[in-house]
């Protein structure tokens, strides 16, 4: 059922409506206030991570050197990683058992 002549238009961004700058604004809030409170928790209050409170809306909140991402840098597995692989090889060991032992019946 069409609720409108052309559906095709709702997903067309030229023609949606916008959002409010009230709206913008308030999400805006939202974030720098969110990044806030995690940054005082672990920050002193006089060595905040941004100088201005508009930095924090875009900017992000962690550190991304060699040290800190120790594993992602140097392509490190991580313990998942290992249980899956782990996982996988048995699963196709056990697909090969599986097939030989029909083979033997079936021969
Ligand atoms: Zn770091």
């Amino acid at each position: 059922m069409k609720f409108y002549e052309n559906e095709t238009s709702i997903n067309n961004k030229f023609l949606r409506k916008r959002a409010t700058r009230a709206y913008t604004r308030g999400m805006k809030h939202k974030a720098i206030c969110r990044k806030k409170a995690l940054d005082s928790q672990i920050n002193d209050k006089n060595n905040p991570w941004y100088k201005h409170d508009g930095q924090y809306s875009k900017g992000k909140i962690r550190c991304n050197c060699p040290i800190c991402k120790y594993s992602k840098h140097y392509n490190v597995p991580s313990d998942k990683d290992i249980a899956e692989k782990k996982y996988v090889k048995q699963a196709i060991e056990e697909y090969y058992i599986d097939i030989t032992e029909t083979a033997e019946i079936s021969a």
